[in-house]
């Protein structure tokens, strides 16, 4: 960072009260976010762990495994390759917050596309490839297909995924575990903070965290060792915000996805939108401006406001964050500091305008009240 430029945003850090975290889920990218003054990790998506080269063959082979024996032999050989990223992650991190969000994707996104995969089916046909080899490449096939669907975002995937294969989540609670116990060997000071996302209904998170707790308190007593844990989730759909007091019971922190909160909150499909529709309706001022760029202040914020007196309301000290690319918007970060909130997390590069953008949002709501 230019040293003057570092001046000035020293200055905003005088100011503001809102915490700036970065989104990262490497070692090296966490170690960048401190250079440029965050003050933890707000959001590591493991799943671009999972998507690594050396990983994802083995990652296909646990969600391909035809029985459970198959799939925990697949799990047990991506434990220390997770374990080996979050000590990064943790080391980087050291005496910070890291906020680890267990696996979040469909895992059709682990496979191959379905259309590709037809078609390397049918080329190997035409070309009277090697029977085996058909026969494989069909299997696979028939398990893309299974796994394909209508409406992915919406689908299988994030708590309802762990629910379902609670054996996942069991080897990246494992995997935190041993990090940061290890990395408190070597020195380091593991601040470890476990999110569930994509909870709708408070009894997921219910039984999420009794599988996170049991899961650790395991490992605590195989280790002989312990250490002080949070577990939160994301309010990511517009229900979760609407019932984010029941949901607050079972959590130690909210952090807001506001991502997924504009998709499900105004029912339109990021991936789909923004080269379609959506670039006429910013030009033909239908809306103001992107709403996956800038929140949507009074329908998505209201939605995180709901969020947070709701959560407020269970527990008056909740710790409350927002990890979507709102984040890192100067604009939205004007409502997250009137709304109090504890911290915004975003990209690495976007940390230090998110530190001045803070000082300036809480100068500008200072200068509000007086004049009212
Ligand atoms: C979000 O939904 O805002 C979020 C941070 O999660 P995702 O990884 O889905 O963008
Ligand atoms: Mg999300």
């Amino acid at each position: 960072m230019n040293e003057d430029f570092a001046t000035v945003v020293g200055w905003a850090d005088e100011i503001r009260s809102l915490q700036v975290r970065a989104n990262a889920d490497t070692g090296e990218d966490a170690a960048r976010a401190r250079e440029f003054g965050a003050s933890g990790i707000g959001l590591c998506r493991t799943e671009h762990m999972f998507m690594q080269a050396d990983r994802l063959p083995v990652v296909r082979e646990m969600i391909l495994a035809g029985d459970d024996d198959s799939r925990a032999r697949a799990l047990e050989q991506l434990l220390p390759m997770q374990q080996s990223d979050f000590e990064e992650m943790f080391t980087a991190m050291s005496g910070l917050p890291v906020t680890i969000r267990l696996l979040d994707p469909p895992l059709h996104e682990f496979l191959p596309n379905l259309v590709d995969q037809a078609l390397k089916v049918q080329r190997l046909e035409l070309t009277d490839g090697d029977e085996k080899e058909i026969a494989e490449e069909r299997k696979l096939l028939r398990q893309v297909s299974a796994l394909t669907e209508m409406n992915p975002m919406l689908g299988t995937r994030g708590v309802r995924l762990a629910l379902l294969y609670p054996e996942i989540p069991v080897m990246q609670v494992r995997a935190i575990a041993r990090a940061a116990l290890a990395v408190t060997k070597h020195g380091g000071e593991p601040i470890v903070e476990i999110m569930v996302p994509l909870v709708a209904f408070a009894e997921e998170l219910r039984r999420m965290r009794a599988i996170i707790t049991q899961t650790l308190e395991e490992e605590f007593a195989a280790a002989g060792e312990r250490f002080e844990y949070m577990i939160g989730t994301m309010i990511e759909l517009p229900r979760a915000a609407i019932m984010s007091s029941e949901i607050a019971e079972h959590a130690d922190f909210f952090s807001f996805g506001t991502n997924d909160l504009t998709q499900t909150g105004i029912g339109i499909s990021r991936d789909d939108a923004e080269g379609s529709f959506l670039s006429s309706y910013a030009d033909d001022d239908i809306v103001r401006a992107n709403p996956f760029a800038t929140i949507d202040t009074g329908g998505v914020g209201g939605l995180v406001r709901l969020g947070v007196d709701g959560g407020r309301a269970t527990k008056a000290d909740i710790k409350l964050g927002v990890c979507g690319e709102h984040g890192g918007d100067p604009a939205s970060i004007e409502l997250f500091n009137e709304l109090g909130l504890n911290y915004v997390s975003c990209s690495p590069f976007r940390v230090p305008i998110a530190r001045f953008a803070a000082a300036q949002a809480l100068l500008k709501q200072q200068a509000a009240n007086q004049n009212s």
